[in-house]
């Protein structure tokens, strides 16, 4: 078996599309990661998720800490037997939402103390705890601990947040490999763990997390602290250089990216993993992506539309209802509207991550997205 291999099959100008091998499957890149906050894909069953083409899932280190607990979780045979899902799952460190949504949160080099946005009890998440939490879930990617500050911070306090996210990333790794006394031996045996490469939108800090992070050594790197507000230009500007200054042997993961033209622009710079929680929220609000933009099914025009909601898109959902339907269902407030608005955008996701890499299998990556970007958007969904 398999613990962890890349292997790139085929290159197009700075993309790259290929696979990870891991004992619990293989992950086919550029991938696109559904976000299972709480254990669930909100709204689809894990069969539904592996039917739409997902490969792998994210699960949230903060929430499933708090509800029902880690120790819970592990004493319940895991994340991948609590929710019925077998293949791989990523989790994120924690480090994001505990920052975000918790309140009350008290920083020092130690970790982060909080109290929970649940019930106003007191944690304290440290790299070390992160690690542990993530190894009682069964997590299969494991993301290293990091600091992160707004991008409108000054220069002085990104460059404290990276470094002090550097030295978080060496503990992480020490505890991942058992090093902290915690006994993470074994999990290490058959997983991964993947560093967070920070620095906002420096070059000179980006080089320097790299740098950093490259020294300690992981299996993959992550490219943390971008879609938080600085707009597609400024991302895609950092992209244009944050991609190459990771290894390139290795995968490269931008978090919580994107919109579908994100995710074409990253990939054409390199990016071969994401995750978003857009595909499924968009999904519980009536928003559905299409081939030529996204599309509002609680609209008017949409009352007596017998179409489908994407007359191109394959999925189960477009092979059965309406638009009709879909706006009926989702205007009353019916939860089947929820969930077939979740599949399709899920499975709108997949397919457009499955193009990608037939695009550049195939060396056509920059006609496929000249042609995306010149459809995409353009329309309002038909
Ligand atoms: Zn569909």
């Amino acid at each position: 078996m398999t613990r962890f291999a890349f292997t790139i099959a085929a290159n197009d100008g700075r993309a790259r599309t290929g696979e990870i091998a891991m004992e619990r499957g293989v992950i086919r890149t550029p991938a696109f990661m559904p976000v299972g906050t709480a254990a669930t894909v909100k709204a689809m069953k894990p069969a539904d998720v592996r039917a739409a083409g997902a490969d792998i899932i994210l699960g949230n280190t903060y929430h499933l800490m708090l509800r029902p607990g880690a120790e819970r979780v592990a004493r319940l045979g895991g994340l991948h037997a609590f929710m019925a899902w077998d293949r791989p799952i990523l989790t994120d460190s924690g480090g994001y939402q505990v920052m975000s949504l918790s309140e009350l949160t008290k920083r020092s080099e130690e970790g982060v103390a909080f109290r929970s946005h649940l019930d106003g009890s007191r944690h304290l998440i440290t790299p070390e705890r992160s690690i542990e939490i993530q190894r009682l879930l069964g997590s299969n990617i494991t993301m290293a601990f990091d600091e992160l500050v707004p991008t409108t911070s000054t220069r002085e306090v990104q460059a404290a947040a990276m470094e002090r996210s550097m030295r978080w990333a060496k503990r992480s790794r020490d505890a991942f490999d058992g090093r902290d006394g915690a006994g993470g031996e074994a999990h290490a045996k058959h997983n991964a763990i993947f560093g967070i490469q920070q620095g906002a939108l420096d070059e000179g800090l980006r080089r320097a997390s790299a740098d950093a992070l490259v020294d300690i050594g992981f299996d993959g790197y992550a490219i943390g602290g971008l879609a938080v507000g600085e707009g597609q230009e400024a991302m895609f500007a950092c992209l244009d250089y944050a991609p190459a200054q990771l290894p390139a042997d290795r995968p490269r993961y931008l978090m919580g990216v994107g919109k579908p033209d994100d995710i074409v622009g990253a990939v054409e710079r390199g990016v071969d993993m994401f995750d978003c929680v857009l595909p499924t929220r968009s999904g519980r609000t009536g928003q559905a992506f299409t081939r030529t933009g996204p599309l509002n099914i609680r609209n008017a025009r949409f009352a007596e539309d017998q179409g489908p909601l994407d007359p191109t898109c394959a999925c189960p959902v477009c092979a059965t209802w309406s638009r009709a339907y879909l706006h009926h269902l989702v205007r009353a407030g019916e939860m089947l509207g929820a969930m077939l608005m979740t599949e399709h955008n899920i499975f709108f996701y997949q397919a457009l991550m499955a193009d990608l890499r037939a695009a550049i299998a195939a060396g056509t990556l920059s006609d496929f997205a000249g042609d995306f970007r010149a459809r995409y958007g353009r329309g309002k969904g038909e």
